[in-house]
């Protein structure tokens, strides 16, 4: 018997299942909206379930507020907001630094809830949203009785109540990159989280309530496209948004004239550089890294992928055997790199963008793997032959799809990266430190990454140029879109 043939060498080794459990997580049946520091029964809204996408089974009831359960959010943090910015910032602080504690005493539960609730990578729930969510609450502990030294030493007021809308990518995470410096500046806030994840947001409002913050001072009522667009309607003195760049023309057409705060966080098609005389096995994990992570749904993800020619083959090829070896599927089991896709409706927008690539003659490839029968899910592809009027080098695809550029000289790189209507991020794969800091310079991009790919800090600003938005979240410079500063 030849050796390839004996039993031992025919053993295929795969990896066993690790799931983690999700037996201590203590949802509640249903949820009602957090006003006023407590969970109470709709007035105009409704009750809805809130789906698993991995197995399209409802997790746990929610409630969608109406218009008049936002106008009651919105009476109750006006009424606990000259309170609030009247503690001195120390007093503040301590709120701020209990609530990111009990994110960290809770972050086993939350990361599960995020991952059951959105369709996440418990991995990247566990390592990535949590920590980071408690880290932003953290940071703006410290910067709670120092806001003056965050602002040059000028005098800031706070800007009153604030709306807040977050979508559906980094739910807890997108929560506290807002409440943390609003609350830290003296503001009180309404926040709605995204239609299809708002059960991470609803522990924060238990949260809220151990950590015995003041009755109003943080709202939170979930809801569609409609409770958002009242949230914006509503007498608050400023709103901040993060999501489609769509709706966010829409809020700032909505918010024209009447002399309201708004910051945007909106979408991207952010560039990712490889230059041929970059770490190749180094870059390959970045571009893993920039475009697969949370299913690609990143506004900052690194969608478009320009490559330096003359490596162009050896990095597509490493970069293909790599994707190869994504394990696509149940979001719970702690070997998954890919989850689920957050929606129905997303899912047929990265079909149909994906679609269109292969209409507009770019060559598509897309991992082998069993995806599961329930629930929504797409294979890891990848577009080469991508020319850079294609669909699917100038939309947001907010999938885990990667489209290749290629460009000869440093100038044409620089040139086909900003070749964009967004702004929000870039990264840089180098060997040559003067040549990173020259193309960075040049790119209109409001992060940018040398050498890896979507890392975030709360000390670190974050945000857009162009259509990607305005405002910066993060760090002394997310203390401004909450100050009034005189
Ligand atoms: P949206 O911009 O619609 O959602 C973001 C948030 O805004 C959600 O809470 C949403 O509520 C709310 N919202 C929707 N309409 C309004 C409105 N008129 N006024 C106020 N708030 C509103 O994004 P989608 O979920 O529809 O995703 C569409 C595309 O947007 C994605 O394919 C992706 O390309 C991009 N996107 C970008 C994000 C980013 O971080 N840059 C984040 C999310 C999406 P609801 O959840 O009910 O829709």
């Amino acid at each position: 018997m030849a050796a390839t043939d004996t039993p031992r060498t025919r053993i295929t080794w795969d990896y066993a299942p690790a799931p983690e459990s999700s037996d201590h997580v203590r949802l509640r049946d249903t949820y009602g909206l957090f006003i006023g520091g407590a969970f109470v029964d709709p007035r105009d809204g409704q009750r809805v379930a809130s789906i698993n996408p991995a197995t399209e089974e409802p997790v746990a009831e929610v409630t969608f507020g109406g218009a008049e359960d936002v106008a009651a959010a919105v009476a109750a943090a006006r009424a606990a907001q000259a309170r609030w910015a009247a503690l001195p910032g120390r007093e503040r602080a301590k709120y701020v630094f209990r609530i990111a504690r009990l994110i960290q005493e809770r972050s086993r539960e939350l990361a599960i809830v995020e991952s059951l609730d959105g369709g996440k990578p418990i991995r990247e729930s566990r390592d990535v949203d949590i920590p980071l969510a408690a880290a932003h609450f953290f940071h703006y502990a410290g910067w709670a009785d120092k806001l003056r030294y965050g602002v040059g030493g000028r005098d800031a007021a706070p800007y009153g109540v604030v709306g807040q809308v977050v979508p559906w990518n980094f739910p807890l995470l997108m929560a506290a990159w807002k409440l943390a410096p609003a609350l830290a500046c003296g503001n009180t806030a309404v926040l709605k989280p995204a239609e299809t994840t708002p059960l991470t947001a609803l522990l924060l409002g238990e949260i809220c309530q151990e950590a015995e913050l003041p009755d109003g001072v943080v709202n939170i009522v979930p809801g569609d496209g409609t409770t958002g667009a009242a949230l914006v309607r509503s007498e608050v003195d400023k709103i901040a948004f993060t999501g489609s760049t769509a709706v966010g023309k829409d809020i700032q057409a909505a918010l024209a004239g009447r002399g309201m705060g708004l910051t945007l966080e909106l979408g991207g098609k952010s560039a990712n550089l490889v230059f041929e005389d970059a770490a190749i096995d180094q870059a390959v994990e970045g571009i893993v890294q920039g475009i697969f992570f949370n299913q690609g749904h990143v506004c900052c993800a690194g969608s478009r992928l320009l490559i330096q020619e003359s490596v162009a083959e050896e990095v597509t090829g490493k970069l293909w055997d790599r994707m190869r070896l994504l394990r696509v599927g149940d979001p719970l089991d702690k070997n998954t790199d890919v989850g689920a896709i957050n929606s129905a409706e997303q899912l047929e927008r990265i079909e149909a963008l994906v679609e269109s690539g292969v209409q507009e003659g770019a060559v598509r490839r897309s991992i082998a793997c069993d995806l599961p029968e329930r629930g929504w899910w797409f294979a890891p592809t990848i577009f080469t032959e991508v020319a850079p009027a294609h669909r699917i080098a100038v939309e947001e695809i907010f999938g885990p799809v990667v489209s290749v550029l290629t460009f000869r000289t440093q100038a044409e790189a620089i040139e086909k990266a900003n070749n964009s209507r967004y702004g929000l991020a870039a990264g840089i794969w180098t060997d040559k430190g003067s040549k990173a800091f020259e193309v960075a310079r040049a790119l209109k991009a409001g992060v940018i990454w040398q050498n890896t790919y979507n890392k975030f800090d709360p000390t670190a600003a974050f945000g857009g140029y162009k259509e990607s938005g305005f405002g910066r979240e993060g760090g002394a410079a997310g203390l401004r879109p909450y100050l009034r500063v005189s």
